[in-house]
């Protein structure tokens, strides 16, 4: 196989050289071996990166002074260069973190072009907010851009992530420095390609690959105005602290152990599908995935019958392939991560129905069988930790109001399912779930809908009007 190597950093609507030979070498995730490499953006490329975001912003004929009919018509450009790309970022995601092809095709390509075009519309609907004072007279209330923003993702959905933050700031007139995780650095390139060909003016998206310091240096840099996070609950925390001292406001998009609340009326053959959807997309490395089950003691048997034998005919295999439906997981250490909480389940009384396992036709790489622990005990580490990998536990419970109170028992509120024939009976349930989003028999975000999380999963919005505002600040201006 060809590596995917590249010699130059995005920075200012231009190709550079690095100001240091230190690179980042990507590590396939169904091979174990280097697929390709970037430079790696020192301190200086930081620097110039929020240099260029800076004065990309401060142009009086700018990105952030263009209307919003003009800037929307920048989106669209924009989505029409990432799609002549669509292949290529497919791959590079696929041969990375090892997100099965299919997936990478419907969500890390589709997902970004839906989101930058919904982006797109909602400023060109929006209207002059006019207002009448209590105590009279006029004010026109504006959304201002916030200015700079840093925008940090991880690798599980490198593009979709990034969008989610690319897509409302650039709509708001912000302009952005976007650092990858090291683990997905080389679909950045390719989006910098489609950057480059739509035209966008120089400055208004820079691209600074690097790990956690180079993270940590672009948080508390004196020229960001807003910090936009996606990735784990620890490093929410360190970001926030830190934008906490700098009054520096910032979005927080983090971990969850979500739980899908089978009702006693769910007939689940007829939503395995969905079930995959919500509970095991990209190999269980899915930020919303619910796959804490809670199934009722009246069903109990049938239910873990019924998932055991549905994931054990998942197709496990290369993820290049488009037959398969579980790939491996993004690194050793997220292998590692998954086969020690399922270590810890069973010493917590749980019971591996089926996977959990290395499979001895892949030995290359990290893949797992996936896995169904039933029997487990909602306090334990297992339930109650992000495992970021497919597993599904289950537990029971005797009554809804029991299955309501175990689904809260979690640190975590980011996503959530109701499996029920009833609609406004998993309404009900579901409105009793502290939790951000959660879908009656499936679940899909979709950009026109805010998703976040609340609790340990986060503080903030993306999607929907919601998640554009989060780029503004309001300034009311009294006529
Ligand atoms: P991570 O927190 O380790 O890293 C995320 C990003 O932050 C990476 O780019 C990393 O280089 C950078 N980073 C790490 N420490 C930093 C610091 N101190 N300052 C600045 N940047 C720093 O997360 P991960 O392991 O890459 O991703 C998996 C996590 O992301 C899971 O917890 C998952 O639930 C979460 N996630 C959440 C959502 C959501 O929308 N809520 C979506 C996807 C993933």
């Amino acid at each position: 196989m060809n590596t995917l190597d590249y010699d130059y950093l995005y920075i200012n609507g231009e190709w550079s050289a690095p100001s240091t030979p230190e690179r980042i070498d990507v590590i396939g995730a169904a091979t174990g071996k280097r697929v390709g490499s970037v430079p790696s953006s020192a301190h200086r490329e930081v620097d110039y990166a929020v240099e260029s975001a800076q004065r990309a912003f401060n142009d009086p004929e700018g990105w952030a002074a263009w209307s919003p009919t003009r800037r929307a018509a920048g989106l669209d450009a924009l989505a029409t260069a990432l799609e002549a790309h669509a292949s290529d970022i497919a791959y590079s995601v696929t041969v990375q973190n090892g997100m099965p092809i299919n997936l990478a095709r419907q969500l890390e390509t589709g997902m970004p072009v839906a989101t930058l075009r919904y982006f797109a519309g909602l400023i060109r609907e929006q209207g002059d907010d006019n207002r009448r004072g209590y105590l009279g007279g006029d004010v026109r209330v504006l959304r201002q851009p916030i200015g700079v923003v840093a925008a940090i993702v991880p690798w599980n959905f490198p593009q979709t992530l990034a969008f989610t933050k690319l897509a409302p700031a650039l709509a708001a007139g912000c302009t952005v420095v976007l650092k990858p995780s090291p683990e997905t650095v080389l679909d950045s390139m390719v989006l910098a390609r489609a950057i480059t060909e739509s035209g966008l003016p120089p400055g208004v998206v820079n691209i600074v690959p690097g790990g956690r310091s180079l993270g940590e240096y672009l948080v508390a840099h004196p020229g960001v105005d807003k910090v936009a996070f996606t990735g784990s609950t620890d490093t929410g925390r360190a970001i926030a602290s830190v934008c906490g001292q700098l009054l520096r406001p910032v979005s927080l998009e983090l971990g969850g152990r979500s739980a899908a609340i089978v009702l006693d009326d769910a007939n689940m053959t007829d939503h395995l599908e969905s079930f995959f959807g919500a509970a095991l997309l990209n190999n269980g490395q899915c930020c919303y995935a619910t796959t804490r089950v809670l199934a009722p003691e009246s069903r109990y048997d049938e239910i873990v019958e019924q998932l055991t034998s549905f994931v054990s005919t998942l197709t496990v295999g290369d993820p290049l392939s488009p037959d398969t439906q579980v790939g491996p997981l993004t690194t050793a250490r997220q292998r590692d991560r998954f086969e020690s909480y399922l270590s810890m389940g069973i010493a917590d009384g749980g019971k591996l129905t089926t996977g959990g396992s290395r499979p001895a036709d892949l030995p290359e790489g990290w893949f797992v069988t996936p896995a169904v622990m039933a029997d487990v005990n909602n306090s334990s580490r297992i339930a109650q930790e992000e495992v970021f990998g497919p597993v599904v536990t289950i537990t029971s419970y005797s009554d809804e109001n029991e299955a309501v109170r175990l689904a809260n028992e979690s640190n975590y509120g980011l996503g959530g399912t109701v499996w029920t024939a009833d609609l406004d009976r998993g309404l009900a349930v579901a409105r009793r779930v502290r939790t951000g989003t959660i879908g009656i028999n499936g679940y899909i975000p979709d950009p026109a809908i805010p998703f976040g999380g609340v609790k340990d999963s986060g503080a903030s919005r993306e999607f929907g009007p919601e998640g554009l505002a989060a780029y503004t600040h309001l300034q009311s201006v009294h006529l």
